[in-house]
């Protein structure tokens, strides 16, 4: 008899085991953070999940930023929720991920890209907008426009649920972010060109090649000093953080911020661009401490942050 309930509670810890190995592999990866809402009220929708609401939410700040109108945010919402339930798969069918089962074959993105909701979120609307007469069209006509699914008049029905999770969601905000203070990547991308010397002169920053519109994110939170032209990087930002170190982001192709905003960590700031002294769509990224540039994969390192250019 003991014996026996001692076989059911190795065999009950081996399935938690194997539960909490299914939880890591669709929340986890070395550049996903975690999605935390405003103020404390986390909300609450029967038959939800906090992660399924937490995707939901990233949805529709993403739509907000991109000044997309509501009824795009219902469409996002409704093809979500039939590709993915609003989970952040690392699986699907052929090749397909992510909140809206993108598939990297067919140009949405790199993998790991895709498997980051703030990223597929953008992605999704980027092809809409592109659809000229989308607000004319049924929900579902425009969603199956953007996803070419082969269940192609199966999104229709999840508008209800959509509205719902609207008026649950509207008034709250979510970023995704390490914790308060911290640091995160600020685009997923390819580091070709690191700090220091290069030619004759000196490479003040980092740069990260990434498709042009890939979502850029604060590094920090902070205050942001400027957003506009600027010689040499056509459209930057720069965010002055908590401790007085500076961040900058440049050749832009365009920008979501004004300046004296607050932002925080992982908030989606602006689009990799090719303006100003650019030979390609790509990010320079630069950190100034008491006004002189540092390294900024040493600063990661130094500060905690993610690791920047692991490859
Ligand atoms: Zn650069």
């Amino acid at each position: 008899m003991l014996a026996v309930v001692g076989g059911l509670v190795v065999l009950i810890v081996f399935m938690a085991a194997g539960a909490a190995g299914v939880v890591t592999t669709v929340l986890g990866g070395a550049h996903q953070t975690r999605c935390t809402f405003a103020g404390d009220e986390t909300p609450a929708v029967p038959g939800y999940t906090p992660e399924q609401l937490a995707n939901a939410t990233t949805i529709i700040t993403i739509g907000k930023q991109l000044n997309v109108p509501e009824r795009g945010w219902i469409i996002a919402l409704v093809t979500a929720i039939q590709e993915s339930r609003l989970r952040n798969l690392d699986y699907g069918d052929r090749d397909s991920l992510g909140l809206f089962q993108q598939r990297p074959s067919q140009g949405w993105g790199k993998r790991e890209q895709l498997l980051n909701p703030t990223y597929s979120a953008t992605q999704f609307y980027r092809h809409l907008l592109a659809v000229p007469d989308w607000p004319a069209m049924s929900i579902n006509d425009a969603a199956q426009t953007v996803q070419r699914s082969g269940f192609p008049h199966a999104y229709a029905r999840h508008e209800p649920a959509a509205r719902q999770l609207l008026t649950a969601l509207h008034g709250h905000t979510c970023t995704r972010t390490p914790a308060a203070g911290e640091w995160a990547v600020p685009v997923q991308g390819q580091c070709t060109s690191r700090f220091g010397p290069r030619g004759t002169g000196f490479h003040r920053g980092l740069d990260i090649a990434a498709p042009l519109g890939t979502p850029i994110l604060a590094a920090g939170s902070g205050t942001v000093l400027d957003s506009g032209p600027a010689s040499g990087y056509g459209l930057w930002i720069r965010i002055q953080h908590r401790d007085g170190t500076i961040t900058t982001y440049g050749h832009n192709n365009r920008n979501h911020t004004q300046p004296g905003q607050q932002v925080r960590t992982g908030q989606l700031i602006a689009e990799v661009g090719n303006r100003g002294e650019s030979t390609g769509p790509h990010l320079h990224f630069q950190i100034e401490q008491h006004g002189q540039p540092t390294d900024p994969v040493a600063f990661f390192r130094r500060h905690g942050g993610p690791t920047l250019c692991d490859q």
